[in-house]
């Protein structure tokens, strides 16, 4: 059996660092938002290349208050793609503004800047980027249009920790980046967590910082309505051991993709882009192809684990029906929900299951000939 993903094999390289790391929080007494998240926030912050990083909750937490920071509210409009998890477009909802949904560019899987230019209104107060699988979107557009129109640019950067374009790291390539810290993340707490990071702490860090912890200005002096979205001591503390090892867990995940890239290149599938400038992080290596279900089911036939991400765009989940789009408005989006598979990927996978993956996908489309792409 080969694993999608299994969480066990990185805790056995680093138990050690990590028990000691969380007996130093229990010992302590101090169990939220005390020294760890503040050293925490320091060291992801120079990670990313930003002037500050403010430690949340969750993933989803960092989205809100991206918004919130950002001052956008009801009645405005804010830009995002369908090809995404959930929480983007969720967040949105949040602050109660109205998610205006554009397609993904048909190679990167991420927002068409384009298109993201055709839906600006005098009401759009912020994009939301999401560097899809671990991608980069093509920021220096979205960049020229925003400072150009007015408008905050937010990076999902939940899947992209590391990523890269144009050599600057994600979390500094907009004016605001939010992470996610969940355990599957390519940094992955054991629980939940989540970061904000900004460029100049000036114009929207003093915010976050405020909101994250009910709003206070000092002690039960609260000037914002705010929320109860600390991070916890321990979170911190085991993410402090694990960025240390996360650029060599990043090579190892990209090796991995070049090995699959190379064993897939002339297979009846497409292989994830390669973009010349942008360093991708797989998060999740994700090929698309004809008959996925088929692939999903003969692979499973085998042992071999695999995802799909995400099998219904936002646009067409019940849930956000009231956003008013349907079937065929976001072409590319729904090509990809139905044609997207995630083979297994990550650091501790090894030499030979990566070949066992790429034997059997090889094999299986091997027997289904004439659907060249
Ligand atoms: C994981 C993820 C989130 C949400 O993060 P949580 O920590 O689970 O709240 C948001 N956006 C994207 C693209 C994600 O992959």
């Amino acid at each position: 059996m080969i694993p999608f993903v299994d969480l066990t094999r990185q805790y056995r390289d680093i138990a050690d660092d990590v028990r000691t790391a969380v007996g130093r929080v229990l010992e302590s007494g101090n169990y939220v938002q005390g020294a760890e998240v503040a050293a925490f926030e320091r060291e992801f912050a120079d990670f990313c290349g930003c002037e500050t990083a403010v430690g949340v909750n969750s993933g989803t937490s960092a989205l809100h208050l991206a918004l919130l920071a950002a001052g956008v509210g009801s009645g405005d409009e804010v830009i995002t793609v369908p090809a995404t998890f959930v929480a983007t477009v969720a967040a949105i909802g949040y602050v109660g503004a109205r998610a205006v949904l554009v397609d993904v560019d048909p190679l990167t899987h991420t927002i068409d800047p384009a298109l993201a230019a055709e839906a600006v209104t005098e009401r759009t107060k912020a994009i939301v980027a999401v560097h899809l699988y671990g991608l980069p979107a093509e920021v220096d557009a979205l960049a020229q249009l925003a400072s150009a129109r007015g408008i905050t640019l937010i990076e999902d950067a939940a899947q992209a920790v590391g990523a890269e374009f144009a050599g600057r790291r994600a979390g500094g390539l907009a004016d605001i980046g939010c992470f996610s810290f969940y355990p599957s993340k390519n940094l992955g707490a054991c629980g939940e967590g989540g970061m904000l990071t900004m460029r100049s702490a000036e114009r929207y860090g003093a915010r976050a910082r405020m909101l994250r912890d009910w709003g206070q200005e000092r002690r039960y002096e609260h000037v914002l309505p705010g929320f109860n979205y600390r991070m916890d001591e321990i979170q911190a503390a085991i993410l402090r051991v694990k960025l240390r090892h996360l650029d060599r867990w990043t090579e190892a995940r990209r090796e991995r993709a070049a090995w699959l890239d190379t064993a897939l290149a002339d297979c009846d599938v497409r292989i994830p882009p390669r973009v010349a400038g942008r360093r991708h992080v797989y998060h999740v290596y994700a090929v698309q192809a004809r008959d996925r279900d088929g692939l999903q089911r003969a692979l499973g036939n085998r042992g071999i684990k695999t995802g799909i991400h995400y099998p219904i765009p936002v646009h067409l989940q019940k849930a956000y029906a009231n956003l008013g789009y349907g079937p065929g408005d976001f072409p590319w989006s729904e090509r990809l929900s139905n044609e997207t598979l995630s083979l297994p990927m990550f650091p501790e996978l090894t030499e030979a299951e990566t070949a066992e993956v790429a034997r059997a996908v090889r094999d299986v489309l091997g027997n289904r000939p004439g659907k060249g792409r």
